[in-house]
């Protein structure tokens, strides 16, 4: 296996080498190289990303990304939404999982809000929200897909606006269609109060699809519900290549203290593997909990372990 490591950033150049521990456990032979993507090469080159970082990325089997700090540019164009767009990575996949739940929540990657089509103006600005058929119709296909394979007897909760926006009608029933077509149960929700309901019931959810921008803040707010940022990993993925992150940022608040909590970069390698046909997911998870109620925690979740210390119990474990 051939993996780009993109260390990015702050923490992301903690918690990667720490994920890559455990890559190391499940396939020894997995062959490394580093891109330099980010803040830093922004300092140093005026550009987070160029075409020879894509073209680099490209050689990959997968790629373990770790976070990006935003410079402070008001013309600063996202490396993150560069790379989904150039590598095609339609689907953003962020499992949230703890005692009696288990969500996918299935964020579509392309267009929505992060269309990129903006204007910005003294007293007016504007982005265009675009949605159409052919992306909606394409994560809809991905979210039935992991319900009829990972979740027996589940449901998809289609997460929308449509009582507001024209263009989530059309993602609604774009969904639904899919859905009807592959004999997936469904359910609609406006994403407001399925945000609100998820988070108070979040034994009720499998599966859920939804909008670029909504997935991203449903996801992060049902963080709460397993510890925090610090704690959920994700997935983009494309045809042809696929990206693996912790959901959090640079978190430039503990960069360089050495106590970032390394369990969402490693639940993201573990996807990285599961991704490339190396099953670990269940072992991961089993070590995860150990480490945590052997009373071994960061202190995003009330410890003192700082992120080697804590990679270095779970490797044990693994062991
Ligand atoms: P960026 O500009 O890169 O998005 P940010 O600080 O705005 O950075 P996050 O990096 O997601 O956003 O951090 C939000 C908060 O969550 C911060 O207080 C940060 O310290 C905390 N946090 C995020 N990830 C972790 C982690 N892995 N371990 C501990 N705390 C974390």
């Amino acid at each position: 296996m051939k993996i780009a490591l993109v260390n990015g950033d702050g923490i992301g150049r903690e918690v990667i080498p720490q994920a890559v521990r455990v890559l190391d456990h499940y396939a020894p032979d997995t062959e490394y190289f580093e891109v330099e993507i980010g803040y830093g090469k922004w300092e140093k080159c005026g550009i987070g990303c160029d075409d020879r970082d894509i073209e680099s990325l490209r050689e990959a089997d997968s790629i373990l990304f770790g976070a990006i700090t935003t410079p402070p540019d008001p013309n600063y164009k996202s490396v993150m939404l560069k790379i989904r767009k150039e590598l095609d990575l339609y689907a953003n996949l962020r499992p949230v999982h703890g005692e009696g739940f288990n969500i996918m929540v299935v964020r579509e990657n392309s267009e929505g809000l992060y269309s990129g089509i903006e204007e910005m103006g003294e007293e007016r600005s504007t982005t265009l929200r675009v949605v159409t058929s052919k992306a909606s119709e394409r994560i809809a296909r991905c979210a039935c897909k992991i319900l009829l394979k990972d979740f027996k007897n589940g449901t998809l909760t289609i997460g929308n606006k449509a009582n507001v926006m024209k263009s989530d009608v059309l993602f609604r029933d774009t969904c639904i269609r899919v859905a009807d077509e592959m004999g997936v149960p469904y359910r609609t929700a406006y994403i407001d109060a399925l945000t609100f309901d998820a988070i108070h019931n979040p034994q009720k959810y499998d599966v859920i699809v939804t909008t670029n921008l909504f997935g991203d803040i449903l996801s992060d707010a049902l963080g709460h519900l397993v510890g925090g940022l610090g704690m959920l990993p994700s997935a983009n993925i494309g045809e042809e290549h696929s990206v693996f992150e912790p959901v959090h940022g640079s978190a430039p608040d503990i960069a360089g203290k050495g106590i970032a909590n390394p369990i969402a970069a490693i639940r993201s390698a573990g996807m990285l593997l599961e991704h490339n046909g190396i099953r670990c997911h269940d072992e991961i998870e089993d070590a995860i909990k150990n480490v945590i109620s052997s009373g071994m925690r960061t202190p995003d979740l009330g410890g003192t372990a700082d992120t080697i210390s804590f990679c270095d119990a779970l490797i044990n474990k693994l062991e």
